[in-house]
């Protein structure tokens, strides 16, 4: 019999059916592409990873504990995945983002220092801050999802791609998941499932917002300026634009695949839509942003655009992950959801916390501020 089965192998699902596997448990995967695939919230190669949380200091904690989950799968792999570029912030010296990093930062002992020219191809304004976070980087997405997904295999785990789960059931006893090739019981259920989660669990549909997000890839006019190695990854907040800008530095593509160019976007949530309409955009309006942007601070990098991505974020209503277990649900389904175009850096932690909530039904990680219990209406 099936202890668990995870709806949903990207980012947050592979990693749990790692860590579920690693305890023992008999775990069964579903996923309705293939394993990294270009319809979810992880395409474009690569994520910042960064711990001076200005979202909130409260995930500095589980930052630390997503900190050793990449080492760990480094070593159990032997795939490096994570990669410590730095990472560079400019801003007004009073502006939210700014005073997020020096206060998560502070707080938590997180290293940080003030940058005096040392990345001469930025020209920001006098009354600027800039700061570097030396131990902040990015971590490769298509890669990490393959890697705890084979590492699991090993592990015992098994996975289904290719198939589609159409909807799900608690009971008493169990649960019953029912896909578009077969039905499966298990004790537990994991619902991982990104931008479709409002497919699977209805009640969300009010809450969690999905948006098209896109990644540009530019060719600097002077490419060797930004290569890995000398060139860090960056964010950037503008008077102008609401959320803010932030970058790569550009990937050699005989040791990373991809097109080798300089990755730039703008976080903030986009245009709402459903995931079935993820391909059909029209780019030209972020592009002349992006272009903007790079023109007035990064000039050297404002080349060409060659070319655009789109993938989903799952806003949730305070931008806040939730990680918990569905009420009325016979304490059977468990929920990762909501990672707000921010989620990627801790997916060693929520792997972890999701098998936690699964097999012990809590976790010693400080989650309490990510509970469903917040919504909560206090009137009520
Ligand atoms: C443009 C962009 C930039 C980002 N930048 C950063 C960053 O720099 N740093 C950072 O930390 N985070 C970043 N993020 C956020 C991060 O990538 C996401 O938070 C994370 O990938 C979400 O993981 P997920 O597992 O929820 O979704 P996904 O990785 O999309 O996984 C969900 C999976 O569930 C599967 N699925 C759904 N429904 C079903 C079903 N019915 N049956 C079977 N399978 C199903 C899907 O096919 C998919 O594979 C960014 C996101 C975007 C879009």
């Amino acid at each position: 019999m099936l202890e668990v089965i995870i709806i949903g192998l990207g980012s947050m699902g592979s990693s749990t059916l790692y860590y579920l596997a690693k305890r023992g448990v008999n775990v069964l995967g579903l996923e309705q592409f293939g394993l990294g695939h270009g319809e979810g919230s992880h395409s474009g190669q690569t994520r910042i990873v960064r711990k001076a949380y200005f979202e909130h200091p409260d995930y500095v904690p589980l930052l630390e504990s997503a900190y050793e989950g990449w080492k760990e799968i480094e070593e159990v792999s032997g795939r490096q995945l994570y990669y410590p570029t730095g990472l560079a912030y400019f801003g007004e010296e009073e502006h939210p983002v700014m005073q997020g990093v020096k206060f998560a930062a502070d707080t938590y002992n997180i290293e940080y220092s003030i940058l005096n020219n040392e990345y001469s191809m930025f020209t920001v304004p006098d009354h600027f801050e800039s700061l570097i976070e030396p131990g902040a980087g990015f971590a490769l997405t298509e890669q990490t999802i393959n890697t705890f997904a084979e590492e699991a295999v090993k592990l015992g785990a098994e996975i289904k791609t290719g198939e589609k789960v159409l909807h799900w059931k608690s009971f008493k006893d169990g649960v019953v998941v029912t896909t578009s090739k077969a039905e499966y019981r298990a004790d537990k259920l994991i619902i991982t499932a990104g931008a479709y989660v409002n497919d699977l669990i209805p009640a969300f549909k009010s809450s969690m917002k999905v948006t098209r997000q896109l990644l540009a890839w530019v060719k600097p006019k002077d490419p060797e300026l930004f290569e890995l190695g000398r060139f860090p990854c960056w964010m950037l907040t503008d008077p102008e634009f609401n959320g803010l800008f932030y970058g790569f530095p550009s990937l050699p593509v005989d040791q990373f695949g991809g097109n080798g160019l300089l990755k730039v976007g703008h976080h903030v949530p986009g245009e709402e839509i459903r995931p079935e309409e993820l391909p059909d955009y029209d780019a030209k309006q972020e592009s002349d942003i992006l272009i903007s942007i790079l023109e007035k601070y990064l000039p050297e990098a404002a080349g060409s655009i060659e070319s655009v991505t789109a993938c989903m974020y799952t806003n949730s209503p305070d931008e806040h992950f939730v990680l918990d277990r569905l009420p009325d649900q016979h304490n059977r389904v468990i929920i990762g959801s909501g990672f707000s175009g921010h989620g990627f850096k801790f997916v060693p932690v929520v792997g972890r916390i999701l098998s936690d909530l699964a097999v012990a039904g809590k976790t010693s990680l400080p989650t309490g501020f990510l509970s469903l219990d917040r919504f909560k209406n206090p009137d009520q």
